[in-house]
């Protein structure tokens, strides 16, 4: 109980720093100089108005000095972040699953408001988090099966841990791979470009955390939701299509969170189908 506690007060804290990443990398900024400004009125922020969650309670999401607006997605942020870090601990104790399951929420994240706002998914965050991905593979085996389905029918004899990387491989590369093709495709048949290469980058990064089930799901989930939100998206605001460029980044990130919670049990539901 203490150590959800515990997760969730550090989950706020990470958001909070991911709040810092998602307004400065996408323009190539540092992190960690200098230290956070009002983007209205310049104002350095003192220590007690940067609290997770309550200073921004306090303040009435307003600035102490100019009282502008501040967006609610830092408070979104970091809640959401603390919910992702409490579940983790909660359901695997302090262990390198919790760990996996935290590290690829808190990139998601981010890259689902980076996307969002910015149009951007900085490579900070999808190679960066690609590596750590493969790394905790050599670790912590990914709990996935089509590798090891494969090496039997091809007779090979590997152990757990050549399986697990194997794995973190066949889901780095071949939904990926797929979402790569399908946007060389479209550029030529629509001589336009539909698919940034940020897209195919962070579905890897995903893939190397996962597996290849799970990400194949992230990939068909993030597709679906993105198409259905996006026509009612232009049909809401009128917007032309030929101008709207659809946030792909951003629904792939809320199908990969999905698939982190449940992805397990829709897996397993559809293999008791076939
Ligand atoms: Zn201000």
């Amino acid at each position: 109980m203490i150590e959800t506690l515990l997760a969730a007060l550090f989950g706020l804290l990470i958001g909070s720093f991911l709040n810092v990443v998602i307004h400065r990398w996408p323009n190539d900024l540092s992190v960690v100089q200098p230290r956070s400004k009002c983007p209205a009125c310049n104002q350095l922020i003192a220590w007690y108005d940067n609290i997770p969650v309550l200073s921004y309670l306090l303040l009435r999401g307003r600035c102490r000095d100019c009282h502008a607006r501040i967006s609610p997605r830092y408070l979104l942020v970091e809640l959401l972040t603390g919910a992702f870090f409490a579940h983790f601990v909660w359901h695997f104790g302090i262990s390198l699953e919790a760990l996996r399951g935290c590290l690829l929420s808190a990139i998601l994240i981010a890259l689902i408001f980076t996307d969002l706002e910015s149009r951007i998914l900085p490579d900070e965050l999808t190679l960066g988090g690609l590596l750590v991905g493969l790394m905790l593979a050599c670790v912590l085996p990914v709990a996935e099966t089509t590798a090891h389905a494969m090496a039997s029918m091809a007779g090979l004899d590997w152990n757990s841990r050549a399986l697990s990387i194997a794995e973190a491989v066949l889901g780095m590369l071949l939904p990926s791979g797929a979402l790569w093709m399908a946007g060389v495709l479209y550029q030529k048949l629509r001589h336009v470009d539909g698919l940034g290469l940020g897209d195919v980058k962070m579905l890897a990064m995903i893939g190397a955390f996962l597996g290849l089930r799970p990400t194949l799901l992230t990939l068909i989930a993030g597709s679906v939701l993105g198409s259905v939100v996006g026509l009612i998206y232009l049909r809401w605001t009128k917007s032309d299509p030929a101008t709207y460029a659809l946030p792909l980044g951003t629904f792939l990130g809320i199908g990969g969170l999905a698939v982190l919670m449940y992805g397990r049990g829709v897996i397993d539901w559809y293999a008791g189908m076939l």
